[in-house]
């Protein structure tokens, strides 16, 4: 099967870049799997897992948000931020998840913008996420 060019890109940085088989994406509308030879197309993604499959094995990403395109030769996703999973600070994601909890607990008392405060939440609930799901794969095999 002939592969697709995947690239993840931040503000800050080229995160992945290689030819792979499929691409699973946290669209907006729901998971996107992309095969080779996808129509073109431009989509938001939602915080989650970014799965790709190449060669037999399967990668994951954190993804915070972002854009996701299909072009005819590749597809490119623009990342709010990404983490491959063995870039996830798990220590970090979980210090970050108690500072979203505890900010949203205080919310009513501080005044403190809640949008944000959720969004921080979700980040770190996906960082813990994909480095648990990997763990798991990992002590499967
Ligand atoms: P924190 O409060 O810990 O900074 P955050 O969700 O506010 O978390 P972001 O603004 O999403 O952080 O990301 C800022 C930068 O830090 C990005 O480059 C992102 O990839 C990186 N980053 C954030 N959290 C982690 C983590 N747990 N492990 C590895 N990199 C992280």
């Amino acid at each position: 099967m002939p592969g697709i060019r995947l690239d993840i890109v931040t503000a800050e940085r080229m995160v992945y870049a290689d030819d792979v088989d499929m691409v699973v994406a946290p669209g907006y509308e729901g998971q996107l799997g992309i095969l080779p030879h996808h129509t073109p197309l431009m989509t938001t993604l939602l915080p989650g897992e970014l799965r790709i499959k190449k060669g037999g094995e399967e990668v994951s990403l954190a993804i915070s948000g972002g854009f996701l395109e299909v072009r005819p030769d590749r597809v490119v996703v623009l990342a709010d931020a990404a983490e491959r999973v063995d870039e996830i600070d798990v220590e970090r994601a979980e210090a970050a998840r108690k500072r979203a909890k505890e900010r949203l607990s205080q919310q009513r008392e501080l005044g403190i913008d809640g949008a944000r405060a959720e969004a921080a939440l979700r980040r770190s609930l996906v960082r813990l996420r994909v480095a648990e799901m990997a763990q798991r794969r990992k002590t499967k095999r």
